[in-house]
């Protein structure tokens, strides 16, 4: 159940509430947005229903929430969910252009794609540290090393980073570097790297599994808010269908679907969405006109030696021409990109 309050409300008003709902065993989870401060109630519904709070004068409505993800979804929260990594907000009117390789291999190569996507627009580097490979055999990423090399590189340009966390172990390791904490389509229903990461006070990237519905989507991330981390990215990064010409299906209906069901931000990775850079420009444009918050590409300064994803990633010139074509479709959009300089 959530219980809406009035504006106004005092901080006193809202103890004596969730006070009682304590004492009837619930959990109580609280959400003051810029209009309105919101009691999420969890438990027994009936015991709520019980309580009589709109007896209240500050309560303004009690209400069930019918889905099965509660404090991710619009009937607790109506307003988007935004939040600030550095100078760039998430969610807001002003998309979020995540880019870079898709592993971190060297500084060279990593300073020199953050430059690159730095001029033609992007906000926020990305680079894998720990690369969740299918094969034992391929590159697993610098570790560590990596994570150094992001901050670093961060150091160097003023981009805040998001990068992939594999397991709970590592969840402190990665977050003493990351800005972001992204959590890869193979972990998306890992709960125990979930609940541990909703110990942090970090934004968390939530790719979408491979094969999951976008309520399993949304109960990942619930697992991640529940435990009092509200800032969560969902990611769509295509899903498995029998279609090999692309890699992935990317799920560009997912993101009027999401927009109408949570209020958490949406970004889209065109990149693992489709397997190839010819298409990602297009996708990237696609995904802008759906409703999305923002785009996650891969970019290597030199396609052809990446050790990972090289036949995805852009150039940066292609990269910089697409950032050109996303500012046209965000003004028709009524959405808006940061000043690009190149
Ligand atoms: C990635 O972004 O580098 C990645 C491995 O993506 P996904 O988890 O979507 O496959
Ligand atoms: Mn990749």
């Amino acid at each position: 159940m959530v219980i809406v309050l009035q504006k106004g409300v005092t901080d006193e008003q809202i103890e004596e509430v969730s006070a009682r709902l304590r004492q009837a065993g619930l959990g109580v989870h609280l959400s003051q947005g810029h209009y309105r401060t919101i009691i999420g109630a969890i438990g027994d519904e009936k015991k709520v229903r019980e309580m009589g709070l709109e007896a209240l004068s500050y309560v303004e409505k009690v209400l069930p929430i019918t889905k099965p993800f509660k404090l991710v979804s619009r009937e607790f929260q109506e307003e988007d969910s935004t939040f600030t990594v550095g100078d760039c907000t998430i969610g807001g009117r002003q998309l979020v252009v995540m880019a870079g390789p898709c592993a971190v291999e060297s500084e060279e190569q990593l300073l020199e794609a953050a430059y690159g996507v730095k001029a033609a627009g992007a906000q926020i580097l990305r680079g894998g540290a720990f690369k969740p490979r299918t094969s034992p055999y391929s590159f697993q990423g610098l570790e560590e090393k990596g994570l150094k090399l992001l901050a670093r590189v961060r150091e160097k340009t003023g981009l805040p980073v998001v990068t992939e966390v594999m397991d709970q172990h590592t969840v402190g390791l990665v977050a003493e570097y990351a800005d972001i904490l992204q959590v890869g389509a193979r972990n998306m229903q890992n709960f125990y790297l979930l609940r541990e990461l909703g110990r942090l006070d970090k934004p968390i990237l939530l790719k979408r599994g491979m094969s999951a519905t976008v309520e399993e989507w949304l109960m990942a991330a619930e697992y991640i808010v529940s435990g009092g981390n509200h800032k969560v990215i969902l990611c769509e990064r295509g899903i498995r269908t029998f279609e090999t010409y692309t890699r992935n299906t990317l799920d560009l209906s997912a993101v009027p679907v999401l927009k109408h069901l949570t209020h958490l931000p949406v970004i889209v990775d065109p990149s693992h969405g489709t397997g190839n850079w010819r298409w990602v420009p297009a996708m990237s444009r696609a995904a802008v006109a759906a409703g999305a918050d923002g785009v996650m590409v891969e970019v290597h300064p030199c396609p052809e030696k990446a050790l990972c994803d090289g036949a995805q990633s852009l150039t940066v010139e292609k990269f910089a021409e697409m950032c050109r074509q996303l500012a046209a479709v965000a003004g028709v959009c009524g959405r808006m990109l940061p000043q690009v300089t190149a």
